[in-house]
């Protein structure tokens, strides 16, 4: 779906996409994409996106392109270390953070069941669970119930009966004293 939010890097149209973990932008030209801050703590190491947020409100970095939304310049910030440390964009007025096409996969995923606890999935995984438990417990109530019910349904059919004699003798006394 088209959105009206353009690329920092070619000015394209960025594609919004839908994810477990929340809504994204991207480009079809360049692969760059557009997250906000909340989508990418339930999807990569917390800490990562958290040092990377805290450099940024922080003012480090340097003034970076124009960001797909405000289009107020975003700040570059650091987000590792070492031989090719990656930068990033983030722009502080949109919670949001842009990754060139071969950005993201730098970051650490979540291991899937933290995601999954986390993310939007929770309230599908959780459910047959919670709709298991009473199913369990009928069947187990009526696997129990001829031991529990052995008494009084045995001594039923002979009350039943008794009422039915007894109707059967008012009946018959009725008729009798009316023949007679
Ligand atoms: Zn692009
Ligand atoms: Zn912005």
């Amino acid at each position: 779906m088209a959105s009206t939010l353009s690329c920092p890097r070619c000015q394209q149209q960025l594609e919004r996409t839908t994810t477990p973990h929340g809504v994204f932008y991207g480009c079809a030209g360049c692969g760059g994409k557009a997250l906000g801050v909340d989508v990418l703590r339930r999807t990569f190491a917390r800490d990562e996106i958290n040092a990377v947020w805290r450099r940024a409100i922080t003012g480090e970095g340097t003034a970076g392109r124009a960001c797909p939304s405000c289009r107020n310049a975003m700040l570059e910030v650091s987000a590792t270390e070492g031989e090719q440390p990656l930068r990033i964009d983030v722009c502080r007025l949109c919670h949001s953070l842009w990754f060139d096409a071969d950005e993201l996969v730098r970051l650490t995923p979540l291991p899937p069941n933290v995601a999954r606890a986390s993310g939007l999935r929770d309230s599908d995984t959780r459910k047959p669970e919670a709709r298991a438990t009473p199913e369990w417990q009928a069947v187990a109530e009526l696997l129990n119930s001829p031991v529990d019910w052995a008494g009084p349904a045995a001594q039923q059919p002979s009350k039943l009966w008794l009422v039915i004699l007894g109707a059967l003798a008012a009946a018959l006394v009725a008729v009798l004293l009316r023949v007679l």
